[in-house]
């Protein structure tokens, strides 16, 4: 039913955050909303507080961030999407820990695990999945790449998406991305690239779905591109790293500023911030 003449507030979805029970988890999150915030993807990272070494360890994490996002959403009524998964930095961290091939067989343990906390529709994502941002030895570089075509392999199956992060977008970064995504049957509207920079132009960014970090001036960049794109803060809630990371109010205020200026107008906010992650998350 739609309400005649009752202006509906604009949306505003932050694609990407963590909470951490050690952080400031239900306040940031309050904060976000203060700002105008309406919904987010709440993704798992690796807590310190459940230190992972095989796969009932993930288990828990991802426990531990679907029942943070039902905190979250009971305390303030806002969309909160879950993506979880074994964090790309893992891999190498527990091959030093328990050697390549063990470390391998977790990260796949992991995967599957993820896979059924989205078809149990606990989860809306695996994420964050992919490759170490840094540079790796070659093995841990091409173990990273079998598990992430596996992650997406097991996103298709699962009806979910995957939300990847990599190394920073080049062209030839989101091309090589959208092989392996096509390999595995995933769609490429249901493949976010995460910390994504504002490139929004599908021979730029070879249809992945771009999650453009909203630092300055970034959002508009996209904008002048079109509309086929989410914003994010990767707001990680670290208290020994405060202000290392754009803070959770962060897509509401440039947002709501883009509005004010006539930058932004509604009906494309409407598409960023809801008809977006409907179609990428599939949810409503
Ligand atoms: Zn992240």
């Amino acid at each position: 039913m739609s309400q005649q003449g009752q202006k509906r507030p604009v949306p505003i979805f932050d694609a990407h955050m963590h909470l951490d029970p050690e952080g400031r988890n239900l306040e940031a999150a309050n904060e976000f909303q203060r700002a105008g915030g309406t919904g987010l993807v709440l993704v798992s990272k690796p807590y310190r507080s459940i230190p992972c070494s095989a796969v009932a360890d993930f288990e828990r994490n991802y426990e531990l961030t679907v029942g943070m996002a039902d905190k979250v959403r009971t305390a303030t009524g806002l969309q909160v999407l879950v993506a979880v998964g074994p964090h790309p930095a893992e891999l190498p961290r527990l091959a030093a820990e328990l050697g390549l091939e063990k470390a391998k067989q977790v990260m796949l343990g992991a995967l599957e695990a993820a896979g059924r906390f989205a078809a149990e529709g606990k989860a809306q994502a695996l994420g964050e999945i992919g490759r170490p941002h840094f540079p790796v030895e070659q093995d841990i570089l091409s173990s990273s790449n079998e598990l992430l075509e596996t992650g997406m392999r097991i996103a298709s199956e699962r009806g979910c998406a995957a939300v990847l992060h990599t190394e920073s977008a080049t062209p030839a970064v989101f091309s090589e991305l959208a092989a392996m995504a096509r390999r595995a049957g995933l769609g490429l509207d249901r493949t976010v690239k995460h910390f994504s920079p504002p490139v929004v132009r599908l021979e730029e960014n070879a249809g992945l779905f771009p999650s453009v970090i909203a630092g300055k001036g970034a959002f508009e960049k996209a904008l002048a591109q079109g509309t086929r794109f989410m914003v994010e803060t990767d707001y990680i809630d670290d208290p020994r790293r405060p202000g290392a990371v754009l803070g959770p109010a962060t897509v509401p205020r440039r947002t709501l500023d883009l509005l004010s200026r006539g930058v932004l107008t509604e009906e494309q906010a409407w598409v960023i911030h809801r008809d977006n992650p409907a179609l990428v998350f599939g949810a409503k």
